[in-house]
């Protein structure tokens, strides 16, 4: 079954409305594989998802970076999944590692946002990843596979859910992984999707790599058999993006 190569821009916290209109701009201008080639998803900060949803090219689709867990309320700071889907938001990224980390969010927590995140219509882009310590004791499998299982045992099903495994090492360190390191990761996930969640599953499920991914190694990563596409942190707001959106063919 062929899986449509994806590349997504995380732009995290940065840009100004001037920033992201000359991105948006250049990626206008950009002579790109088509959309049956390549899935191309931007996900800009909230506050500007309705800007760049007006001015970014129709065959680009585009992401928020979060969404609450459950119906919106009284959660203060926080933008629920309705709203999203409200303002015609297609994708969400959930469970990044920054998110992880840096906010604590746990495996069941970001296990029940991807299940209510997609029970109100949206696709997710979840990421699963592993830190250094974690990789140099060797328990690189067991960590993504624990995030995978939590996942795994919200959902009904993964038609809607692509798989980004970011090791935590390579995010914004300018060390990515190897070739070999990823398709390792990206093989034994798909293994784990086979025997959980079955063959159709695996065959289907896109997984991306994130971590350092630039116009310079990208052609590699790509030509992995297991390399579903990229999610892109920092060049994604450069215009070497162009580049990693090639890499699709
Ligand atoms: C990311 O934040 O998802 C990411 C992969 O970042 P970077 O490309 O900057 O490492």
């Amino acid at each position: 079954m062929g899986r449509k190569f994806m590349v997504g821009g995380n732009w995290k916290c940065n840009g100004t409305v001037e920033e992201v209109k000359k991105i948006v701009t250049t990626l206008s201008e950009a002579e790109v594989p088509s959309e049956d080639v390549v899935e191309v998803v931007i996900s800009p900060p909230f506050v500007f998802l309705p800007l760049v949803k007006t001015l970014l090219r129709r065959d680009f689709s585009i992401a928020a970076q979060n969404c609450w867990v459950r119906k919106g309320g009284a959660y203060t700071g926080e933008v629920s999944a309705e709203m999203l889907v409200n303002l015609g938001i297609p994708w969400v990224i959930l469970g990044h590692s920054e998110r992880r980390l840096l906010l604590n969010e746990a495996n069941d927590f970001v296990a029940d946002k991807v299940a209510y995140a997609l029970s109100q219509g949206l696709k997710v882009i979840a990421c699963v990843g592993e830190t250094l310590e974690q990789r140099e004791s060797g328990a690189t499998m067991a960590v993504v596979a624990a995030q995978t299982k939590a996942i795994d045992e919200q959902i009904t099903h993964w038609s809607n859910i692509v798989l980004a495994y970011e090791p935590v090492w390579a995010i914004g360190t300018g060390k990515v992984a190897t070739p070999a390191q990823a398709q390792e990761v990206h093989f034994e996930l798909r293994k784990w999707l086979h025997v959980n969640a079955g063959a159709a599953v695996a065959a289907s499920t896109r997984i991306i790599y994130g971590g350092s991914v630039n116009g310079a190694n990208c052609k590699e990563l790509a030509a992995q058999p297991d390399v579903d596409g990229f999610l892109v942190g920092g060049a994604s707001l450069k215009p070497e993006f162009i580049d990693i959106i090639k890499s699709a063919t």
